[in-house]
């Protein structure tokens, strides 16, 4: 399955809790089409003490599936659909490739 959200773009989140949000794309999921975003989804954990861990509380960021978020195209800066092409991935408002085929 071909992702149209990679690793390193930023996506706002289009619905859920962290709606609205822009966050970075920490990690991408082609299996799964989850995607783990920077300050989105994240949850407190509290952790008890062992051997190398002082104990307390830790943020994770849970995964967020790929249909909740929405590419922001790194050119118009506004949410975008992305067009899968044989240049690359672009940007369906102002036609920019965001990445190229490699
Ligand atoms: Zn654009």
């Amino acid at each position: 399955m071909k992702l149209k959200i990679k690793k390193g773009d930023t996506v706002i989140v289009l619905s859920g809790r962290d709606k609205g949000k822009k966050g970075k794309v920490l990690e991408a999921f082609p299996k799964s089409g989850n995607l783990i975003i920077e300050r989105v989804n994240v949850v407190k954990r509290h952790l008890k003490p062992n051997r190398s861990f002082a104990g307390g509380i830790i943020e994770k960021a849970l995964p967020l599936n790929i249909c909740k978020a929405m590419l922001v195209c790194p050119k118009c800066h506004e949410p975008t659909r992305v067009k899968l092409s044989d240049a690359g991935r672009a940007c369906k408002r102002c036609g920019e490739i965001v990445d190229k085929v490699k």
